[in-house]
């Protein structure tokens, strides 16, 4: 396959979210001239999944600025885009996709770039006033139904479900929020930063209330009218989301017998999954040339940036991919940002003024910082990208001090 023409090559983007907008532009403006079909379930073309959660479910943003591709922009860009296809399978021999109306398309390249899924609780009636978010038609639902709410139960604080904790407290409702871990955002944060969330999220007036589960779904007709937690009191409440993490789409590299772990499809430095077959986002499990491990980020610049770099690949030659992982998340005025992967660190050291809300964290492992997490400072990130890509060892006390120069420390 390698030794064909670029131009020749048929490619095939199955999910036409962050990742797969991507890796379709990323060809076209790499200069790739053969075809490219992309496939999407969604009926909208791509858009900003991050403003679900913040600028549009306030009201703050107008439902036409959240595209991020428009229809035509894919005939422009001669992209056949086949909007509202769901991939049903894929055959390995024959080098081909399935889709829901029965046709067949073949390719000799396959990006998989599907996503993930809200998860589901079993326990959750499914009921009018019950929501998932992840799609721009659940945020639609679920922007409507927040603007009759005045008591929403969000259930799960991870980051989705703290994002619109802190957008409906900002709309002047009256969250409560449940989960079962100790402290919010501690699966992506660990425990001392999940922490210093719950007391942002509690100084602003939501009723987190964190270790404790749903033990009764009280309905009223249709709808959701009470909760109650443990064996406490009944909990009204007026709409429901749950926001307990996604089940990434990982049924098609099964079809394809493709390498399987993390919770992803297990992928080389090139972010190949085997020749002609690479994948990109939330299923990606890429294995990291700086960390040396495999790395899945359910994040979306590390999407986007994945997409763009397998379009580049295709183009050209597939080279090791090394991008750090990079995420943000606002909640109220407080901005997140975190640079890096520190799925193993031995110390932790923090800069700056963690009661006021502007500090940093650097996670370190064997005196190299693998990480870094910034609250209100942006700029510690741009700054820590080559502590972190070079895997320096640095001095963690000069690392504490504010005053210490961090672009110095890499020298
Ligand atoms: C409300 C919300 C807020 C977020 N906020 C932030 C944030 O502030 N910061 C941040 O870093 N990240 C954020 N994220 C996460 C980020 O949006 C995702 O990590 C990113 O979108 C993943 O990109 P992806 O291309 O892998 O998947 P997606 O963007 O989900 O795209 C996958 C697409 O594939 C389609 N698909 C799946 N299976 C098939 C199939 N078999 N056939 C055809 N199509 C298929 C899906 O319908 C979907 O459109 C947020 C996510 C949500 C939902």
């Amino acid at each position: 396959m390698s030794e064909q023409r670029a131009s020749e090559r048929r490619v095939v983007i199955v999910g036409a979210g962050a990742a797969g907008d991507g890796a379709a532009e990323a060809l076209r403006k790499t200069g790739f001239d053969g075809p490219v079909i992309l496939v999407g379930r969604d009926r909208h073309p791509a858009y900003h999944r991050p403003y679900l959660s913040k600028q549009f479910l306030r009201g703050e943003l107008p439902l036409d600025r959240v595209p991020l591709r428009h229809r035509n922009d894919y005939e422009k860009l001669g992209i056949e885009w086949l909007g509202e296809r769901t991939a049903i399978g894929a055959n390995r021999a024959e080098s081909s996709v399935v889709l829901d109306d029965g046709r067949f398309v073949p390719f000799d390249v396959l990006v998989l770039a599907t996503g993930g899924s809200p998860r589901w609780l079993g326990t959750v009636p499914r009921l009018d006033n019950v929501f998932a978010l992840r799609s721009l038609d659940d945020g639609v639902a679920l922007k409507q139904a927040m603007a009759e709410a005045q008591r929403p139960l969000i259930i799960g604080a991870g980051f989705i479900g703290a994002e619109v904790a802190a957008s409906a407290r900002m709309m002047g409702k009256e969250p409560l929020v449940v989960e079962v871990a100790p402290v919010p955002l501690g699966r992506a944060l660990g425990e001392e930063m999940g922490q210093v969330y719950a007391r942002i999220h509690r100084d602003r007036g939501v009723d987190l209330r964190t270790s404790t589960a749903i033990t009764e779904w009280i309905p009223d007709g249709n709808r959701v009218r009470a909760v109650r937690l443990g064996d406490g009191p009944p909990e009204e409440v007026d709409l429901v989301l749950v926001a307990v993490g996604i089940e990434p789409e990982v049924a098609l590299a099964r079809d394809l017998e493709l390498p399987m772990g993390v919770g992803g499809v297990l992928l080389d430095e090139t972010l190949r999954a085997e020749t002609g077959v690479y994948c990109a986002g939330d299923i990606a499990a890429h294995l990291h040339p700086v960390f040396g491990r495999h790395l899945r980020v359910e994040h979306w610049q590390v999407a986007r940036k994945q997409g763009q770099a397998i379009g580049h690949a295709i183009a050209n030659e597939p080279t090791p991919y090394h991008e750090l992982p990079w995420f943000w998340s606002d909640q109220y005025d407080v901005n997140l940002q975190y640079l890096g992967n520190a799925a193993a660190f031995d110390q932790a050291v923090w800069r700056g003024d963690r009661d006021g809300e502007r500090f940093s964290v650097f996670y370190l492992q064997g005196g190299r910082v693998q990480a870094v997490l910034a609250v209100n400072e942006a700029k510690t990130i741009r700054l820590s990208r080559e502590l972190i890509s070079r895997q320096v060892t640095v001095d963690p006390e000069a690392l504490a001090a504010e005053s210490s120069d961090l672009k110095e420390l890499v020298r």
